[in-house]
Formats: structure tokens, C-alpha cells, sequence
């Protein structure tokens, strides 16, 4: 029997974001990804959401390295955290490895961690894997869809991904390589990106948006023009440039993430932008509207983002008025859509002219759609299939998808966060589940929050909280200070006193009625005797914390 290949899924398997896979061979685990996920509305003050890395913890001395497919913050921006307790080499693009690099820089781990740069088309050993680095196309350039040869055949996982036929640097997506590969040995299982999966047709070009983007630009000839996009999506900022300075217009950026990649970019020859159009931010006040383009973050409506700032007339460098035009070259990731849209008003009140993606062809994703999709699937065409990176209903529809192209029925199979999937001569099965939880960071980000912060906040934003501070002697029970009620969010103090008086006198016949004088006890029956009150009188139920102290 040859050896056996191990896939265990951390992260992005039902939902979009921390995407993270480990693949062991013969006693070595590889990982495939190390991302991070933004938190939504309901994660209160959460920072951000990476996988639950116990296991790998558990098994840290069998990690043998990370491959990272691109540079994207949900497949890099864990490794910050990870390798705070893992010490492994780091295999991507030039480019992933330079937009990773700043954060682990930031977080000191630089000194100990080797960065590996692999080429397009590159094969290479990594402890007992054998590993094929194949070019793709998607939202940020020089990403890769991976090959794992194995003792079970070929493993392909597609990375994030679309099938962009005239890409902006005109590196293609190696469909005759994994054509190729087909032929030679068959293709055992595919791992690939389902988030567009339930969309129809293909995805467009990245150079379409150049054509409407220089249309736009036309029509506005006479304005100063801000575009917003994705720090990292240096083929857009290229095509932005190109426009701009055909137009007569310099480019000034704004955003610390924008500059730093756009320096990145310039540095290794993958954006061209000649230094004579290039100004500082500082400096544009000096020229004319229509020559100046400003290449902006913020398409996210992110709060502290140089957008967002604009928007709310309160950016140092740039104030916004009717004689600008402002471009979102994006569309909001599920989430986001309220905060764009306050963005979007607070710009029109500014007086500004605002284009988005909701009334202009202004962006496409990167992501294949349905049709590309099927057309991986028809060359690779996987014996096996497991969907990846989307929710639970893009798994769904991605795996709907292969059994449509040919995949055998029950060798599609939808796995989730935590599974551990074995591969062996007899085929593809589950084989058990490792932690998968969210881990929520906050703040600095050097221990988990956890589930029940996370439910107190929510408790104390919809409901409040009502403390209750009483001094008692625990010899006869009696109360000496107190009980003080202190609230916030639950009731208005200076319109409340008679129902705080009310509440007091509920707490000292609660004290009353208890049947031991320790402290325990004393506070057992403040926060019942409170709570019940408060239940009753108000039909709320805020966090009540009670504070006895002895006298
Ligand atoms: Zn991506
Ligand atoms: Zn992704």
C-alpha cells in the first residue's frame, strides 16, 4: 500500500476568509495558507478571526513549512499569529512573500522565519512533498494553484482564482500545464475555490475595467479624479496610472497600505509608473484638478481608512468638494455593504461626483465563476472532489457542479472546518475532526477572547448593565452601606430615581431572605432578587453584576 495523504481543513470551508490547510505525508505536515477573516457587525470589538491553531500546536514538531498561494490578507494574515509559537519556512511569489513580509516584520517574527521564493511552473521537494507551483490569475498578480505529487497521485488545489484570458500583465492561468498533467498521471483529487460558484457565466477580464475606467475618466476631464480600490490589486492601481497619465493627470496615493504596495510593486518591476508622475499627496494642492488622480484605500469603507476619512471631511491631505470626481473600484465584501454606503452618502454630501460599481462597470472579481469552473473541471478532471474556499451554500453548488462535469457520484464530498480527510488506495473518506472554532482577536492579539466575552458584550450592547454595590456584615447578615444601583443602558438615571429607589428596596428584602450570611450567598440572592426586578419592571434583562463587600 503506498503511503497515505492526510488533508485537515483549519479554516475557509464555510466560510469565506482564514483559509488554511495542512497536508501530511509520512509524518510531515505542509500547510497550504495561513489567513486571517474579518469580523462582522455581530463580532463586537472583535479585530479579527483566525483559525483555531491547537492542533498544529499539538503537532508543531512535524511542520515542516507553509505554502502561501498569494498574498491576500484571508490566505497570509495568520501567519503573524501562527508563527508566534511555530518556527517553519514560508514558499510563495516574490510578490506574496513581499505584501506577507510587512506584517511579520511588524510582529518581530522576521529574524527567525525563511522565506522561500518559488517561480512560475517550479517544481520542488519539500520534506517528502513534491509540490508544483502553477500560475493563476486572481485579484492580486502572481498567485499560484498548487500540485502535490504524491505516492496517491496528484493533488491539485486551485488557490483563489479566475480564468482571466487577457490579464493586465498578460501571465495567464496555466490551463496546459494542468491540461498536461491530466494526461501524464491523472489528476486523484481537486481542491478548488468555490466563492463564485453559484454565479453563472465567466467572470470579465481585469482589462475590461481599464476600457469603462478610461471612459469614465473621459467624461470627467475636467475634475479631479480619487479612485478607491485594494492596496494589494496592483493590476488595477496599473491600469488606474496608465489612464491618469495618458490624460496628462500625476498620481498621489493615500493610505499607508497603498503606498507601502505600491513601493513593493514599483521595487520588483511588477508596476510601472514612471517618477515623474508620481507626487506626493502633499504636493497636489499646488495643480489643477484635472491633473491630479489620487490612488486611494478605503473601498471597504473601512473607519480609519483614507476613504473614510474624505468622506467625513476629515482627511489632513485631501478635502473633497464639488469639483471631484470619486471612483469605488469595488465591490463590498458581505458585511460591508452599510459601511460603503455611508461612505457613498458622506462623499455626494461633500458635493463630490460618485461612481461605484452599483451604476458603473467599475470592478470584476476575482473568482471564476460557473463556466470557468467547469471548464478547470473538465481538464483536470479529478477523480475526487472537495470544494474549498466559500460557504457552506458555494461548497454546495461547486460540488453540484463537478457531479455535472463528470465527477462520480460519491466522490464529491463536502467537508467543513476541523474535518480531516484521508486519501489511500481505496479513496478519499473522513477520518476524524480536529478544534476548529473561531479564535477572536482584539487588541493585541496575545490570547483569545473567546465565546463568552463576546456574549457579555452582546448582552451589555443590547441590554445594558445594572450594578449593584451593598456592604453587609457577614456576622448577622445585615446590610451596613448600600445597596448603591449604578446603570448603564438599561434605564436613564435622572428620569429613574423613583425605580431605582424601588430596585434598592427589592435588593435589601432579596439580602433579607437569604439563609446564610457569607458572601456567596449574600451575592446569590442580590443578583436574583435584581434581576427579577428588573425583568419585571421593565421587561429588559441587561447584565446584572452584583459587588458585595464585607464590612
Ligand atoms: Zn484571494
Ligand atoms: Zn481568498
Amino acid at each position: 500500500m503506498a503511503s497515505p495523504v492526510r488533508v485537515t481543513f483549519l479554516g475557509g470551508l464555510g466560510e469565506i476568509g482564514r483559509n488554511c490547510a495542512a497536508f501530511e505525508l509520512d509524518g510531515k505536515i505542509l500547510l497550504l495558507d495561513c489567513g486571517l477573516m474579518f469580523p462582522e457587525a455581530e463580532h463586537l470589538g472583535v479585530d479579527l478571526i483566525l483559525p483555531d491553531f491547537t492542533w498544529l500546536r499539538e503537532n508543531a514538531d512535524r511542520v515542516i513549512g507553509c505554502i502561501l498561494t498569494h498574498g491576500h490578507e484571508d490566505h497570509a494574515g495568520g501567519l503573524s499569529y501562527l508563527l508566534r509559537d511555530l518556527s517553519f519556512p514560508l514558499y510563495g511569489s516574490a510578490l506574496t512573500l513581499g505584501l506577507a513580509r510587512n506584517r511579520i516584520e511588524e510582529s518581530g517574527l522576521l529574524g527567525r522565519t525563511q522565506l522561500v521564493t518559488v517561480h512560475d511552473g517550479e517544481r520542488r521537494k519539500i520534506g517528502p512533498f513534491d509540490v508544483e507551483f502553477i500560475p493563476v490569475t486572481h485579484s492580486v498578480p502572481h498567485g499560484f494553484a498548487t500540485a502535490f505529487h504524491t505516492p496517491q497521485g496528484v493533488i491539485l488545489h486551485s488557490g483563489d482564482w479566475k480564468l482571466d484570458l487577457t490579464p493586465v500583465d498578460g501571465r495567464h492561468t496555466d490551463l496546459g500545464r494542468i491540461g498536461s498533467i491530466e494526461v501524464e498521471s491523472g489528476i486523484r483529487l481537486l481542491l478548488a475555490d468555490s466563492t463564485n460558484a453559484e454565479e453563472s457565466g465567466y467572470t470579465r477580464s481585469e482589462t475590461s475595467i481599464g476600457e469603462s475606467l478610461r471612459g469614465i475618466f473621459q467624461t470627467h476631464r475636467k475634475r479631479r479624479i480619487v479612485v478607491a480600490c485594494f492596496a494589494s490589486h496592483i493590476h488595477r492601481v496599473q491600469q488606474i496610472a496608465d489612464i491618469a497619465i495618458e490624460q496628462g493627470r500625476v498620481v498621489a496615493t493615500l493610505g499607508l497600505s497603498m503606498k507601502k504596495n505600491i513601493r513593493l510593486a514599483r521595487d520588483m518591476g511588477l508596476l510601472h509608473i514612471p517618477d515623474g508622475s508620481v507626487y506626493d499627496i502633499a504636493e497636489i494642492d499646488e495643480l489643477p484638478p484635472e491633473k491630479v488622480c489620487v490612488i486611494s484605500t478605503g473601498s471597504q469603507g473601512e473607519p480609519m481608512s483614507a476613504l473614510h476619512r474624505m468622506a467625513s471631511n476629515d482627511n489632513k491631505w485631501i478635502r473633497i468638494g464639488p469639483d471631484d470626481t470619486v471612483i469605488l473600484s469595488s465591490h463590498p465584501i458581505p458585511g460591508n455593504e452599510t459601511s460603503v454606503g455611508k461612505v457613498i452618502d458622506g462623499l455626494h454630501r461633500l458635493g463630490a461626483e460618485v461612481i461605484h460599481s452599483g451604476i458603473a462597470d467599475v470592478h470584476v472579481s476575482g473568482h471564476a465563476k460557473a463556466e470557468e469552473i467547469k471548464t478547470l473541471l473538465a481538464l483536470a478532471r479529478p477523480e475526487w472532489m472537495v470544494p474549498v474556499h466559500g460557504e457552506y451554500r458555494h461548497l454546495f453548488h461547486h460540488g453540484r457542479l463537478a457531479s455535472q462535469m463528470g465527477v462520480e457520484e460519491g466522490k464529491v464530498l463536502i467537508a467543513l472546518d476541523g474535518d480531516q480527510l484521508e486519501l489511500t488506495d481505496d479513496g478519499l473518506r473522513k477520518v476524524g475532526e480536529v478544534p476548529a472554532g473561531y479564535l477572536y482577536v482584539d487588541g493585541a492579539g496575545l490570547g483569545d477572547i473567546g465565546h463568552g466575552v463576546l456574549r457579555d458584550r452582546r448582552i451589555l450592547a443590547e441590554e445594558g448593565v445594572v450594578v449593584v454595590i451593598v456592604t453587609v456584615d457577614v456576622k448577622s447578615g445585615e446590610v451596613i452601606a448600600g445597596p448603591e444601583i449604578i446603570t448603564r443602558g438599561w434605564v436613564h438615571h435622572e428620569e429613574a430615581d423613583d425605580l431605582l429607589e424601588e430596585a434598592r428596596q427589592a435588593v435589601i428584602i432579596g439580602i433579607e431572605s437569604a439563609d446564610d450570611t457569607d458572601v456567596d450567598t449574600i451575592r446569590r440572592h442580590a443578583r436574583k432578587a435584581l434581576g427579577q426586578f428588573v425583568s419585571q419592571r421593565t421587561k429588559r434583562r441587561p447584565m446584572i453584576v452584583p459587588v458585595v463587600m464585607e464590612a
